[in-house]
């Protein structure tokens, strides 16, 4: 098993060294190797996603990536932007599902926006189409609008679309998640409006005929987002296309409280995956050694769970995160009376300390 680690910029480094950190007290039989992505590939290749390191993605079995982006890179044209590795990997890697687990942490309950009882044991799965629909739908442009409610003027338009095929992969990846967890997929759509989710919605109710172990219900986005914050237990995996994705996966990133806390993984049809916590670079805070590393460290136990075939290993990871948490410590953004604030370092070692089996009571500085 080889993983390429590909640290970013930001606090990327920073939360990466603690995920890499725990993976090496696993006693597992991997290879890493690692390289430069986003900015700081820029400033040493002049590309954010180097040739060298795309070669290293595709060759890995899976990727585990930080965070990309800073302020400084925003008047650079497009195409060198940080951000611009993340488009760039998916792309390449043929990288179409992304998830994204929202679970409340009994000991965070408090940190969430909603009441305690709406989000106590929380644990849903938003499974995001990511390379299709008004996202990449062509064609798209400004123009002079030649009809509509005002012709002649300019106008700006982009095209929804979704082929059969790419519908029904992402509703096999979402009914066969479903079969590891409660065995309930919503579908959300907005069928009732748009032909490309009526369209969406059928494709996806033919393929629920090979999984009639699972229950299969249809939602449309509005309501589904209402919902997400009215009774979000009643969800177990949420299947959606590109953009109704985006929004959902933020609005359920938020029920549990910070997004410090959430990993995501992004899977191709063989399960081979990109891994990378939920957050971005996080500029205001990087360098000073106070950025949660827990989201990372999860999207490390993802990877050992989907791609790498290691499911004890990456159990094994969420209770020891599990046991910091209980343990009372927090970092910054999770921080609140009563528990004691440690550093990135500090969260790492003690996610270290659980899983070599020792008690959690005394914090490294830092
Ligand atoms: P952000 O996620 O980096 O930060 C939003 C807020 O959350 C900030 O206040 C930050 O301090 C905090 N935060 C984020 N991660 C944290 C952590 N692990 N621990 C504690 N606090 C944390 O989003 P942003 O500020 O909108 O974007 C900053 C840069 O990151 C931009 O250049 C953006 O393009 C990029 N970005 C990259 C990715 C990615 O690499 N996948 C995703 C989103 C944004």
């Amino acid at each position: 098993m080889k993983i390429a680690i590909l640290p970013g910029d930001g606090i990327g480094t920073e939360i990466m060294a603690e995920a890499v950190k725990v993976l090496a007290v696993l006693d597992l039989k991997f290879e890493t190797e690692t390289a430069l992505v986003g900015g700081a590939a820029y400033e040493a290749h002049g590309h954010p996603l180097p040739e060298g390191t795309l070669n290293l993605a595709k060759a890995a079995d899976a990727v585990l990536f930080g965070a990309v982006g800073d302020w400084k890179y925003d008047k650079l044209e497009r195409q060198f932007r940080p951000e611009q590795a993340i488009l760039g990997l998916r792309k390449h890697l043929g990288l179409f599902a992304n998830f994204r687990p929202a679970i409340c942490y009994e000991q965070l309950t408090h940190a969430s926006s909603l009441k305690p009882e709406l989000v106590a044991g929380l644990d849903i799965l938003i499974i995001r189409e990511l390379t299709g629909d008004i996202y990449f739908g062509q064609p798209r442009g400004r123009r002079v609008a030649i009809d509509g409610h005002f012709p002649g003027a300019e106008e700006a338009f982009d095209t929804m679309r979704y082929s059969k095929p790419e519908i029904e992969r992402i509703a096999h990846v979402a009914f066969q998640a479903a079969r590891r967890r409660n065995k309930k997929v919503t579908s959300v759509d907005k069928a009732n409006v748009l032909e490309t989710f009526q369209f969406w919605k059928d494709v996806v109710t033919e393929v629920h005929a090979q999984y009639p172990d699972v229950a299969l219900e249809h939602m449309y986005v509005d309501n589904a987002a209402m919902q997400l914050v009215k009774a979000p237990k009643a969800f177990d995996v949420v299947v959606t296309g590109n953009m109704f994705g985006d929004i959902l996966s933020d609005e359920a990133a938020m029920l549990t409280g910070s997004i410090g806390m959430l990993p995501s993984a992004s899977l191709d049809k063989s399960n081979k995956g990109l891994y990378e916590p939920s957050h971005g670079s996080a500029p205001d805070i990087a360098g000073k050694g106070v950025a949660n590393p827990l989201a990372t460290i999860l999207s490390a136990a993802m990877m050992l769970r989907y791609t790498l075939n290691q499911p004890e290993a990456a159990d094994r990871i969420e209770s020891a995160v599990k046991a910091v948490l209980s343990a009372g410590l927090r970092t910054g953004d999770i921080w609140s009376e009563g528990t004691q604030r440690v550093g990135t370092r500090a969260m790492g070692d003690a996610v270290v300390a659980a899983l070599s089996g020792k008690t959690i009571t005394t914090i490294t500085k830092g």
